[in-house]
């Protein structure tokens, strides 16, 4: 096992981009690139699974394993991740079977991660004691981290995140996508001084409610920018992030970081804040799930193809 890969320093930058809207009004953003620490173990990925592997090495385990959809970006970036330490790897999928076409799944294989598949009813017990314990027991060497790597080792490299923002730049505001909402709550925690923006993709209305309670003094969600759903990609939503990208040169996907922006530009004139000056939008990475919305919707992601090929993911 060798963790040093997670010891480089990643103070990643904050690009300020200009991006014109199609009524022609001109929004600044400044954006906090954890898109670049790594292609696969990226952004929140990387942030949340800093500590699991740290932990790791002061544990009996001797591997991760962990849960996701066919295109998670988690399931990529835990079996880079596990590539890069020499941990073993174990993924498992939410699908009917293991479909090594799909380049998620080919690449955290290839990367050596076991992928065992779940059916929707085995799935869903996925954050279930009973079912956890169950496997745990079929793999008792390895670490039991959840869907999204949301968990407490998580927390530490949020909060790092969070120091790291401290010293960069002194905003009131930060925007971030909400999928388990273990991002946004780490760095709520972790910067008790400042205003959060939440744009949730996923329809977890549990989820939503508990953040809204638990952070109303510092958070504020605007659920309507879910676009149907978790993972929905309508021409409108992917027209902005293709022309987003052609304008700032800074690359977002459809599914978190997408919607993220898509929400900002339509919220900026009502939100009543300067996005130049006070507000931080976190990008989160995950640009290897253009390759699975390229596998899924090839004419739609024609036009794609040569930024997926520059990006390398
Ligand atoms: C996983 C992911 C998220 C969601 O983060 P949570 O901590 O689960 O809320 C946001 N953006 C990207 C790009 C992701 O891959």
């Amino acid at each position: 096992m060798n963790t040093d890969f997670f010891e480089h320093s990643h103070h990643t930058p904050i690009s300020s981009v200009k991006y014109t809207t199609t009524s022609q009004k001109h929004i600044s953003f400044q954006i906090k690139r954890d898109d670049l620490i790594d292609k696969f173990v990226s952004g929140n990925k990387w942030r949340k699974l800093k500590y699991n592997f740290k932990q790791l090495e002061h544990s009996n385990y001797q591997g991760i394993a962990s849960f996701g959809g066919a295109f998670s970006n988690h399931i990529a970036a835990l079996s880079a991740a596990g590539k890069k330490a020499q941990v073993p790897t174990i993924g498992f999928i939410r699908s009917h079977e293991i479909d090594l076409t799909n380049p998620t799944l080919a690449f955290a294989e290839n990367n050596g991660m076991k992928l065992i598949n779940l059916t929707r009813e085995q799935y869903k017990k996925r954050n279930d004691p009973e079912f956890i314990d169950e496997l745990q027991q079929q793999f008792p060497d390895y670490l039991f981290v959840p869907e999204g790597g949301s968990n407490k080792a998580a927390q530490y490299g949020l909060k790092e995140l969070a120091e790291e923002i401290h010293q960069q730049c002194s905003v009131t505001t930060i925007a971030c996508a909400i999928g388990s909402g273990g991002t946004i709550s780490g760095l709520i925690e972790a910067m008790p001084s400042k205003k959060f923006i939440g744009i949730p993709v996923v329809n977890d209305k549990p989820l939503l409610d508990s953040l809204q309670q638990k952070y109303s003094e510092q958070l504020t969600l605007y659920p309507n920018f879910m676009f149907g759903g978790y993972g929905k990609t309508p021409i409108q939503l992917t027209d902005f992030c293709y022309d987003f990208y052609q304008q700032t040169h800074v690359p977002i996907e459809p599914i978190y970081t997408g919607k993220l922006f898509y929400a900002l530009t339509e919220l900026e004139p009502n939100l009543g804040i300067d996005f130049g000056q006070e507000l931080l939008v976190l990008h989160t990475g995950g640009l290897q799930g253009l390759k699975g919305l390229s596998y899924r919707h090839p004419a739609q992601f024609r036009q794609w193809q040569p930024i997926i090929a520059s990006l390398d993911v």
